[in-house]
């Protein structure tokens, strides 16, 4: 048996990070980013750095389907970039990595150099071999996965995230806890992953709630910054769970951010993973003890964490179920069996701790239902 662990991706941390740039002064620079993003002090914060061939694609929306990519492409077409660079959430980092790929296909040439600035702390998208794309017509969202889409070098200054709002605080924060424990009880967990994803849970429980209180806390959104890229170091070797294979399915058809609807299942699936597995179990209790739950026995700690988990999402407002949230369930019957297949069939199904049935998606469908 042969395990990998590859680091590919140089991060540059901190207040002067985004001087690196300078760099690529003399360059042709593609920009990915989204229109709010474009309009706010963030892009001139990376353009003062940059030369006078800078070209910038602003047209990503939350959730980027298959469209925006050709777009991207085609808008970068005449322009012959040199590098790319990803600036935004998620969405906007995601994107790039899809245009770039496409750029790369289209013009029969090897991928461009990626340089990935998160302005958000929650996906890890900047240190991930993964693009999420949705199918818009289809309402379904596909984790593509490869070494090509892992990005040359990131930029992480905690200054870029300050502006984020405390409810996208909260559901991206949440977006990295669930990468963190995923990481930890994969069937892929190793001890690599596990060190990233055990600090990155409890850099999560510690900050986050400070974050979601004093925005304004360099600190506290500098901590919750570095543990979204280690959780993404972390899954990016050990792969998720089925709180991210129901997540993309339920998020792609009732349009949530993908951070929340992760923080809305997390509690369910670890009761429903740890249901009378002991070895899970054990996994899970590695998890309470970073969120600070102070014991030895697995099965408290299980109960403990689910706990904690439902009070934290609680202390952010965050809904306990689709009801609550107040979308509109008849899509879901009407999509049950379509959805049950769209969960199974999943990239990140596979690696979860407990196989999973179609019956058992359809218990998790009702429970999270509520
Ligand atoms: P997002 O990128 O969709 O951004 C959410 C909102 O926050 C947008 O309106 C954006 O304009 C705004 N925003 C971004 N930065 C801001 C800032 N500094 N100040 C104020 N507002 C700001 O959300 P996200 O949670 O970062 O990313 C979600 C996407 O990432 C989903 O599509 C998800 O599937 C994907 N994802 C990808 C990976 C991966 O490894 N590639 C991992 C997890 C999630």
């Amino acid at each position: 048996m042969i395990d990998e662990f590859s680091v590919k991706t140089t991060i540059f941390s901190g207040n002067e990070a985004l001087a690196i740039l300078k760099r690529y002064e003399q360059h042709r620079v593609a920009i990915v980013t989204d229109n709010f993003i474009a309009h706010s002090p963030l892009l001139s914060q990376v353009l003062h750095y940059l030369g006078t061939q800078v070209k910038v694609f602003d047209q990503v929306k939350p959730d980027p389907d298959i469209q925006i990519l050709q777009q991207g492409t085609a808008f970068f077409s005449d322009f012959s970039p040199e590098v790319f660079i990803a600036l935004g959430g998620g969405s906007a980092l995601d994107a790039c990595k899809g245009i770039r790929a496409t750029y790369a296909l289209i013009n029969k040439g090897a991928n461009l150099p990626l340089i990935a600035i998160p302005t958000t702390s929650g996906s890890g998208s900047e240190v991930t071999s993964y693009a999420v794309i949705s199918d818009a017509e289809r309402n379904r969202k596909y984790p593509l996965v490869s070494t090509d889409l892992l990005a040359d070098i990131a930029i992480l200054d905690a200054r870029l995230v300050l502006s984020v709002p405390k409810p996208i605080a909260a559901d991206t924060g949440m977006d990295v806890l669930t990468h963190s424990i995923e990481a930890i009880v994969s069937t892929n967990a190793n001890d690599f992953s596990d060190a990233l994803a055990e600090k990155a849970i409890k850099l999560v429980a510690t900050y986050l709630p400070q974050v979601y209180k004093t925005p304004d806390n360099l600190l506290a959104r500098e901590k919750v910054h570095n543990a979204s890229c280690m959780a993404g170091m972390a899954f990016t070797s050990s792969g998720l769970g089925l709180v991210h294979g129901m997540a993309h399915t339920l998020g792609a058809l009732f349009h949530i951010p993908h951070g929340k609807i992760n923080a809305m299942l997390l509690p369910i699936i670890i009761e429903f993973n740890a249901d009378r597995n002991e070895a899970i179990q054990a996994r899970y209790l590695i998890c309470a003890k970073g969120m600070g739950i102070n014991t030895n026995n697995p099965l408290v700690g299980v109960k403990e964490l689910i706990e904690c988990i439902r009070q934290l999402n609680k202390s952010f407002s965050m809904p306990a179920s689709l009801r609550e949230l107040g979308v509109d369930l008849s899509l879901l019957q009407k999509d049950n069996q379509a959805t049950i297949a769209a969960i199974l069939q999943d990239g990140c199904t596979p690696t979860n701790p407990r196989a999973v049935t179609a019956k058992d998606i359809e218990f998790l469908l009702k429970r999270i239902m509520g």
